[in-house]
C-alpha cells in the first residue's frame, strides 16, 4: 500500500494561524513582533527563503525588516549591524541567513546575536539550553520535524528513530530532541563515517533524512511501514523546468511504496520550518517586559 503523504503545509498553516492570534494580542499591548532578516550576497536559494519568510511574517501581521548587504560586506560591518539590532527595542528576533560569504566567520556572527533574539536557535546559549532541557529557542527545522511527527497517529515513545545527518542545524539537534523524555525515542545518528547505511536505516521505525544528497534513501533501505521524514532540499538540473532545475529531497519518491508515512519535497518539512520561526519570533516578543 502506498504511503500516506504528510501535508506539511496544512499543519504549518495551523501553527501560523496560532502565531497570528498571539501577534494580535501583543499588538493590543503596543508590541509589534518584528524579525530582522539579514542577507549578505545574492545566493538565489537564500533570497528565495528570505522572500518566503517575509511573506509568512506579513500574513501573520508581524513585521519583517529586510536587510540586504553586498557580498563584499566586511565581518566588522556585519558585527556592528548585529550590535545595533541587539540594541533596537523594536526588533525581537534576528535571523542571519546562511551561508554567509566565505570571508565571514559564521560562528562569530551567530555568537554576536543577543541570545534573547536568537530565533533561529543557533546561538551556543540556545544550543546549551536545548541540550539541558531548559527554556529557550529551539532550532526551527528540527522543531518543525518534531511537530509534524506529533501530528501522526504513531507512538514516538520507544520508537527507533534513525537520523541521517549530524549538522548543527538539523541532524544533531533533532537527535537531541527525539531522545528527550517527552518524546522518548531511541536514536541512531548516521553520517559519512557510517559503515553500511542501509543496515541502520532498515532498523528505523522513524527515518529522518537530512544529508543534502538527492534520493540517497532508496526503497530497499526502508523498513516496511516506517515513517519517513525528508528534510533534504536539493536543486537538481532539469532541462524541462522553466528555471532549469527542480527541487528534490534526500528520499527517492519510490520509498512511498514501502513507508507508511512520507513527507513530500517541497511541501513537507520546509513549511514547518517557517511556521516554527514565526512561533519563535512571537516567543521573543512575548518575553519583552513592558
Ligand atoms: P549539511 O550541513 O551539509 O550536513 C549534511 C549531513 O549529512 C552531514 O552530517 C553529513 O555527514 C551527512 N551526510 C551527507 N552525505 C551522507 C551520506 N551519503 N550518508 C550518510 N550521511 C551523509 O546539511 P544540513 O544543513 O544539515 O542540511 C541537510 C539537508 O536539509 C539539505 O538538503 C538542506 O538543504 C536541507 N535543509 C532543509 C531545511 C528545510 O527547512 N526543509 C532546513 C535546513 C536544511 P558528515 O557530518 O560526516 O559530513
Amino acid at each position: 500500500m502506498a504511503a500516506h503523504i504528510i501535508d506539511g503545509k496544512t499543519v504549518s498553516l495551523k501553527i501560523r494561524e496560532e502565531a497570528k492570534q498571539r501577534a494580535a494580542v501583543l499588538r493590543e499591548k503596543g508590541i509589534i513582533p518584528c524579525l530582522a532578516v539579514v542577507v549578505a550576497g545574492e545566493d538565489p536559494a537564500s533570497l528565495s527563503y528570505v522572500k518566503a519568510k517575509g511573506k509568512a511574517l506579513a500574513e501573520a501581521d508581524m513585521e519583517g525588516r529586510d536587510i540586504r548587504l553586498p557580498a563584499a560586506v566586511t565581518e566588522t560591518e556585519l558585527l556592528d549591524l548585529i550590535a545595533n539590532l541587539n540594541n533596537d527595542e523594536k526588533v525581537h528576533g534576528i535571523l542571519v541567513q546562511l551561508p554567509l560569504p566565505r570571508h565571514i566567520d559564521e560562528n562569530k556572527v551567530i555568537a554576536a546575536i543577543d541570545p534573547a533574539k536568537d530565533v533561529d536557535g543557533f546561538h551556543p546559549v540556545s544550543a546549551g539550553n536545548m541540550i539541558l532541557g531548559r527554556p529557550g529557542f529551539l532550532p526551527c527545522t528540527p522543531h518543525g520535524v518534531l511537530a509534524l511527527l506529533k501530528e501522526l497517529p504513531v507512538s514516538l515513545s520507544g520508537a527507533h528513530a534513525v537520523v541521517v545527518g549530524r549538522s548543527n542545524i538539523v541532524g544533531t539537534p533533532l537527535a537531541n530532541l527525539l531522545t528527550r523524555r517527552n518524546v522518548n525515542a531511541t536514536v541512531t545518528v548516521c553520517h559519512t563515517g557510517t559503515k553500511d547505511l542501509a543496515r541502520h536505516t532498515l532498523q528505523a521505525d522513524i527515518l529522518i533524512a537530512a544529508a543534502g544528497k538527492p534520493a540517497l534513501i532508496k526503497p530497499e533501505m526502508v523498513k516496511p511501514g516506517a515513517v519517513v521524514i525528508d528534510v533534504g532540499v536539493n536543486r537538481v538540473e532539469d532541462s524541462s523546468a522553466k528555471n532549469g532545475y527542480r527541487l528534490c529531497g534526500d528520499v527517492d519518491p519510490a520509498v512511498a511504496e514501502k513507508a507508511a508515512y512520507l513527507t513530500p519535497v517541497p511541501g513537507g518539512v520546509g513549511p514547518m520550518t517557517i511556521a516554527m520561526l514565526l512561533r519563535n519570533v512571537i516567543q521573543a516578543a512575548e518575553a519583552v517586559k513592558i
